[in-house]
């Protein structure tokens, strides 16, 4: 039997890099998969394909990660489909990166939305089904940032650093009903985005990493599936780093 067979996951923002690495992985791992994304609608009706393609249930849904509202019927449309919510992947996330010096308000309330708040609706939509299932587990992709801090980045290190403790509190508050609350928090991983960036730039960062190498999505899928799964049934309320060694 595959370690998430018949599990069903949400996972926010799978159209590409670390989303669509977990959705891979978790189809192959078993698991029916209802993802989102905000606007990529060819390539999230390729991956649904794709992943039916692998034996499993599939379902993309465009959904604002930072609207409350679209979060609730999010989860409604799961259940009506599934019956069951075993895990929440909550993964969409931006960049809008400058010096404090230049962000704009915007620039603030884009990542926080669409980071922090996320992660709360989402965990808010999904906490009544889990509580009565007496069972769940909730996985919040956070950064090193969150934990380091960045120049250029304030808003999204803030927002990540609010991930890092919700999701602590969430573990506190909902541990003694069977739910687990973790987060990941990836390093420099080499997705789409970075493929676009200098690669001179890009070798210096491989080579300040002590496994001499950016990440990749899978790196990181993988331990959102040992988190997603029961093979972590006594982890909650952390924070793992999967960065290379990168934060050490
Ligand atoms: P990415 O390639 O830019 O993909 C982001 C995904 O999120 C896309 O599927 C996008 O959908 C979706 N999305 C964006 N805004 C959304 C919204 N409001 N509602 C629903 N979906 C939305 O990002 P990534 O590099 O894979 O990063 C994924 C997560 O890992 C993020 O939380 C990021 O902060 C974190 N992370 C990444 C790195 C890294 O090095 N890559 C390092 C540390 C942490 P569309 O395609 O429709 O836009």
């Amino acid at each position: 039997m595959k370690i998430l067979q018949d599990k069903t996951v949400i996972i926010t923002g799978a159209t590409r890099g670390i989303g669509k690495g977990i959705a891979e992985l978790f189809a192959d791992s078993g698991a029916n998969v209802i993802f989102t994304y905000a606007s990529s609608e060819e390539k999230a009706k390729a991956i649904e394909k794709d992943l039916k393609g692998r034996g499993v249930e599939a379902i993309a849904v465009k959904s604002n990660a930072a609207d409350y509202h679209a979060c609730e019927e999010l989860v409604a449309l799961a259940l009506d489909k599934f019956e069951t919510i075993d895990v929440v992947i909550n993964n969409a996330g931006i960049t809008r990166d400058g010096l404090l010096m230049r962000m704009t308000e915007e620039n603030w309330d884009e990542v926080i939305n669409t980071n922090l708040k996320s992660v709360f609706n989402m965990t808010k939509a999904v906490q009544r089904t889990m509580l009565k299932q007496r069972k769940g587990s909730i996985v919040n992709i956070s950064s090193v940032v969150g934990v380091k801090g960045n120049a250029g980045q304030a808003n999204y290190a803030a927002s990540k650093a609010g991930i890092n403790g919700f999701t602590k509190s969430v573990a506190q508050e909902l541990g003694s009903r069977n739910i687990r609350c973790n987060a990941i928090a990836p390093g420099f991983i080499e997705t789409e985005m970075t493929g676009a960036l200098d690669e001179k730039v890009v070798q210096e960062w491989r080579d300040a990493i002590p496994l001499k190498r950016g990440g990749t999505p899978e790196d990181v899928a993988n331990m959102a599936l040992f988190l997603a799964s029961d093979l972590s049934a006594y982890v909650t309320g952390q924070v793992v780093n999967v960065c290379g060694g990168m934060l050490t």
